[in-house]
């Protein structure tokens, strides 16, 4: 099928909702607007000229994605059959703990931003922020301070249109950084192909990794469970403070609400879901392959975080937590039992807590009883299974239950 059209584009659900078709013809031929459905779509105002369409439709990224480059002969890197092309492998956070703190997932993205503006690399960087007017929704940002660029840290779980500034970017001649998703980095690729602009002045793209974006509707779903209209809305933060951090919302009158990452994403009671666009799901592209650099979520797995020691203590079994992976807390102290609901307990330190005493033997390798969750200061029911190496524990309220895997170490 040849696309010829941009609401062919719409149509077909190929639109990631990025924005360059506006930028590109001119506001007063196409608009990026919230639709009835919840994502930004462009609206065509007046017919495009031809020839402009042409170009358009080569660089729109519901139309048209190229595979990076393969390395020339002689350059550093591997191509990896999952990852594609990787010229170097980090784990790396913002020194700056305030971004790393405020941040998605440690805000090396934040700070790769302020270094570049910083450093005089670039003079703007063009990313996404949480809307001044409309909290819930996402504006496109032109940064050219470091703390613009950091006003924008954060991951933004909505339709957000970053694009729409780039040929105005261009146009005034500046040099500078893009910062948006895998699908935003390559309309900004196809751009390099008919506007040689791009090569000189757009010297570094910076994606994240993408599982696809949810239509808006989903925070209004979120701010409603709250009791709160969207006029009411005063900031909506998806995440950070703290990794992955909570959902936090606070309306205009000073009330505030967290929603934990989980809950919010996972608990299957919550009257919402992440609702994704068609595109997403034929999505080529969501690690950043086409980007120069690409930072995802550190998933870092539950074994390695707490190490517990369990013994039994008559005919039943035991366990204290003897190490941490992050044995400190934010200000470089040893980590407190602080959310205990006695307040005489709440400066032991939570290496040495004991977890359970009591687990009572039920089955073949199997125990019950109860455990504290220093994390939250809670006492669950719990049930414990014990396989090969691997000792899985899980814990209930009411019918709500997880469960985290330990392995054995030696
Ligand atoms: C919709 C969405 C889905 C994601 N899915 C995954 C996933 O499945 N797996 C995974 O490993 N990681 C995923 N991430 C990435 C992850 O949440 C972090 O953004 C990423 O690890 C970078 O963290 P950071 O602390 O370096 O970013 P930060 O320093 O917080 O900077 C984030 C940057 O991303 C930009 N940004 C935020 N939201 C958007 C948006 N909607 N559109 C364009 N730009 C945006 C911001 O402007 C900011 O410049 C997703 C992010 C988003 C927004
Ligand atoms: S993908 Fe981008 S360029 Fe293509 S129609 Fe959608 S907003 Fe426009
Ligand atoms: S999943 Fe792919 S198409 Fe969807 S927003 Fe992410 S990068 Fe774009």
């Amino acid at each position: 099928m040849k696309i010829r059209t941009l609401e062919t584009v719409v149509q077909h659900g190929l639109c990631t909702g990025c924005g360059i078709c506006e930028s590109m013809s001119g506001r007063e031929s196409v608009e990026m607007r919230l639709t009835s459905f919840g994502q930004i779509r462009p609206k065509v105002k007046r017919p495009i000229d031809p020839a402009r369409l042409d170009e358009v439709l080569k660089v729109c990224p519901g139309v048209e994605i190229t595979g990076p480059r393969p390395f020339p002969a002689g350059e550093a890197g591997v191509l990896d059959p999952v990852w594609g092309p990787i010229k170097s492998l980090h784990r790396v956070w913002a020194s700056d703990e305030e971004i790393r703190f405020r941040a998605a997932a440690g805000g090396a993205l934040t700070a790769l931003g302020r270094y570049l503006l910083r450093s005089g690399e670039v003079q703007a960087v063009l990313h996404v922020a949480a809307s001044k007017s409309e909290p819930a929704l996402t504006d496109a940002k032109i940064s050219t301070t470091v703390e613009d660029v950091v006003e924008g840290a954060q991951s933004r779980y909505g339709p957000a249109a970053p694009l729409v500034h780039v040929k105005a970017l261009l146009d005034q001649g500046l040099r500078f950084a893009v910062i948006a998703k895998p699908c935003d980095i390559a309309a900004i690729r196809n751009l390099g192909r008919v506007d040689a602009r791009v090569g000189t002045q757009i010297p570094y793209c910076l994606t994240i990794f993408c599982g696809g974006v949810p239509t808006s509707h989903t925070a209004y779903r979120i701010a409603a469970y709250h009791g709160l209209s969207p006029d009411e809305l005063g900031l909506f933060r998806w995440r950070g403070h703290g990794w992955p951090g909570p959902t936090h919302i606070e309306s205009k009158n000073g009330r505030s609400f967290d929603l934990s990452y989980d809950t919010t994403w996972y608990d299957p009671r919550v009257p919402w879901t992440y609702d994704i666009q068609f595109r997403c799901k034929i999505c080529p592209d969501a690690i950043g392959e086409l980007a120069d650099v690409a930072c995802p979520d550190g998933w870092v797995m539950e074994n390695g975080k707490v190490t517990v020691q369990v013994s039994s203590c008559g005919d039943a079994l035991c366990g204290r937590i003897v190490a941490l992976k992050k044995p400190l807390d934010k200000h470089g102290n040893p980590k407190l039992d602080k959310d205990n609901p006695d307040p005489a307990l709440r400066n032991r330190p939570v290496i040495g807590l004991t977890l359970f005493t009591s687990m009572k033997q039920t089955g073949n390798n199997q125990w019950e009883g109860r455990i504290y969750v220093p994390d939250d200061g809670n006492t669950y029911d719990a049930m414990v299974y014990v396989s090969g190496g691997i000792m899985k524990v899980k814990g209930c309220v009411v019918v709500l239950c997880k469960s985290k895997k330990f392995v054995r170490i030696e």
